[in-house]
């Protein structure tokens, strides 16, 4: 697939230049053609030159002589090398408004004519016999010009013939008038020169005219060469050299006040396309959404292919809500479905947007800008459109320091477990608690795992800090009574890394504590890429006792088919439906549906997020048997979660006792 797209780039340009072949070797000849009649325009000032030369001849001859005629001659002389000299310098070669041929006649009119005069004069001056020094004056002047001028406009091969007979045609002429035996040996002579100049003239011409076509033909080898480089061969579009070219070129061509938008596109989980069917599938899939993104996107816009399965779409837009329009219709020509060899395929696609000079006012800032927005984009849950936002460099300069702190963070113990207890809302005992780590950074004060979860998930610090927040909650549960149980949360990447379940089945030998009275806690999102691994990391854990709890309940995927599919023992409806904004009486709906399913499968709901006692009574009224939140206590560090369980075994004693 890759060659063959190879191939047809590569063969592309050839294949049109031989469907042409006429005219593209007519428009090389013209080009050199203009090149060489051009180089007769070059220098003007070798014309005045010669022409002085030739006027002061005619003068001092005209003088010697007192021949009235020749004063004309040279008075002539005169007027067409000024003619010609005003016509050298008015009219631009160079501009494209002259054609050729005009060029071309204009320069053949005034010098045939000065050849033929210049001639005339010289062969004029034997004919009457005036005195040999006027005669070898004029002659040599004639002869000397006629010779010159061969060599200097051999460009144009007519041009040069033309000059020389009509400078040497008359003189050979009128020395074979005269009859005299020195005269016709001359005229002789005259003769022979001129086949021995145009043969020389033509190989002045051939070599100019070569050289020209080689130029010409190197320069367009390059400009191809140069257009390959810029091509991304699976798709055709423009590559990284392309858009950067495209991108340079466009924001020069547009005025000061016009808006472009670049939007960075990145197709979601494409690696897996490429796992499941194959790099020729994954290519086609490639070339299609080229071909999409090439029909929406507007007229001077660019389209390129930056690496792996990202695309950049830069054009000009009029205003932010065009931008939003051209991003949503990306997305939908992404998301409409693929047929590749009768296999239906969906792809989804994640946008970032920045637009000049709102974001950014050069090409650089501008990738960066788009670059953030699609961070953004991807980490907000994929296949959506962020536009860039000036929070996210600050969060970012965040992010990256966190990044470079939290692997010492770990090791310089800045890092602790608190604990927050789970209770039972009929007995208001505590049952279980869980392990919510924080770090306490020398200067930024406390972080809240919100903030750092998320760089350890990304860096992949997640599986050895997992593990270590699981060994330290074991080793802290392991203290308490029998009966409370310890809940650990755990990401999603820390399940599928290898060896995950032997990690939390050393830290449960090493603390000494029964499996049964660990809890994982485990997202919805967990279950969106549903894996092999997944499944196998719960079964092998469940074997040993371990239990499993659904945390953050009805704020993710919320299908029902993995409640069904795997032992949870506990569902955790999210504190939204308890104390969020659109607390109401669907939440309380919704409440109720889980809590029943609970009982009927024989689990714990909990209602997360309690912080008042209305909010506690609402949510036993629903059917919740455990509850969690401000209200009973944030989480607290090991002694005071041992405190609390001292005091609550204390006042059940002193109840019993009592
Ligand atoms: P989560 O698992 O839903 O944990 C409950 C969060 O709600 C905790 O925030 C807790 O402090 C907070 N919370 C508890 N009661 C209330 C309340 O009444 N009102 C309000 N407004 N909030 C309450 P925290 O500790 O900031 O943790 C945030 C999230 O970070 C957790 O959400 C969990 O997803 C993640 N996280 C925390 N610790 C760990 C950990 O050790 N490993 C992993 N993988 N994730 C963790
Ligand atoms: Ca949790
Ligand atoms: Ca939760």
């Amino acid at each position: 697939m890759e060659v063959s797209n190879l191939l047809t780039v590569l063969r592309a340009p050839a294949r049109v230049q031989a469907k042409s072949r006429p005219d593209r070797s007519d428009q090389l000849s013209a080009r050199v053609r203009r090149r060489l009649v051009t180089s007769l325009y070059s220098q003007p000032s070798s014309l005045a030159i010669g022409a002085l030369a030739t006027f002061s001849a005619a003068i001092v001859s005209a003088w010697i002589a007192n021949l009235p005629q020749l004063y004309v001659a040279a008075v002539v002389l005169l007027l067409i090398a000024v003619a010609r000299v005003t016509a050298a310098l008015g009219l631009s070669p160079d501009s494209e408004g002259n054609s050729t041929a005009t060029l071309e006649l204009v320069y053949e009119i005034g010098a045939f004519s000065y050849a033929l005069v210049l001639g005339c004069t010289a062969a004029y001056t034997i004919l009457i016999g005036t005195q040999t020094q006027v005669e070898v004056l004029m002659v040599a002047n004639a002869l000397g010009y006629g010779i010159g001028v061969t060599a200097r406009n051999a460009g144009r091969l007519t041009i040069a013939i033309g000059q020389l007979c009509l400078t040497c045609l008359p003189i050979a002429l009128a020395c074979f008038l005269t009859g005299s035996l020195g005269f016709i040996a001359l005229g002789i002579t005259i003769l022979l020169l001129i086949p021995a100049m145009i043969s020389i003239a033509s190989n002045i011409f051939k070599v100019l005219r070569d050289s020209i076509a080689a130029a010409e033909t190197s320069k367009k080898l390059a400009d191809k060469m140069q257009v390959l480089a810029r091509t991304d061969v699976v798709t055709g579009l423009a590559n990284r050299a392309g858009l950067n070219h495209a991108m340079v070129e466009t924001m020069m061509a547009v005025d000061n006040d016009s808006r472009l938008a670049l939007i960075w596109i990145d197709l979601d989980r494409f690696k897996e396309v490429n796992d499941l069917l194959g790099h020729p599938i994954g290519d086609r899939v490639l070339s299609e959404v080229a071909k999409r993104l090439s029909g929406v996107s507007p007229e001077g816009g660019t389209v390129a292919r930056f690496g792996g399965d990202e695309f950049i779409v830069f054009c000009p837009i009029d205003d932010r809500k065009d931008s939003e329009k051209l991003a949503s219709e990306i997305h939908a020509e992404i998301m409409r479905p693929f047929r590749i060899d009768g296999e239906r395929l969906e792809v989804r696609a994640s946008l970032g947007v920045a637009l000049l000079p709102d974001h950014g006012d050069d090409a650089d800032t501008l990738m960066q800008s788009a670059d953030l927005a699609l961070y953004h984009a991807k980490v907000g849950g994929r296949a959506q459109t962020c536009f860039f936002d000036s929070s996210m460099t600050r969060d970012l300069v965040r992010r990256r320091e966190i990044e470079g702190e939290l692997r010492a963070a770990l090791q310089r113990d800045e890092l602790s477990i608190f604990f927050q207890p789970i209770l039972d809302l009929e007995t208001g005992r505590i049952k279980t608690f869980e392990a919510l780590v924080r770090w306490f950074h020398p200067v930024k004060g406390e972080l809240r795992p919100d903030e750092f979860i998320p760089v350890a998930e990304e860096t992949g610090v997640i599986v050895t800090l997992g593990n270590w927040i699981t060994a330290q909650a074991a080793r802290v549960a392991a203290s308490w009574p029998e009966d409370v149980t310890i809940a650990v949360n755990l990401s999603p990447l820390q399940i599928r890394a290898p060896g995950a379940a032997l990690g939390i089945k050393n830290a449960l030998r090493e603390a000494g504590l029964d499996p049964r009275r660990l809890e994982l806690e485990v997202t919805e999102s967990l279950f969106v890429e549903d894996n092999h691994s997944t499944a196998a990391f719960i079964d092998e854990l469940s074997e040993i006792g371990v239990r499993f709890a659904l945390d953050d309940f009805g704020t993710g995927y919320s299908s029902l088919g993995y409640i069904n599919k795997y032992p949870f023992s506990k569902i955790k409806v999210d504190r939204s439906f308890v104390s969020g904004a659109q607390v109401g009486r669907k939440s309380d709906a919704i409440i109720r549906a889980v809590a029943e399913m609970g009982t009927t499968l024989g689990m714990d709901i909990v209602a997360e997020g309690l912080e008042t006692i209305e909010q506690v009574q609402a949510v036993k009224d629903a059917g919740c048997n455990l509850g969690q939140g401000y209200y009973f206590s944030r989480a607290v560090p090991d002694y005071l979660a041992a405190m609390l369980l001292a005091q609550e075994r204390d006042s059940t004693s002193k109840e019993a006792t009592g």
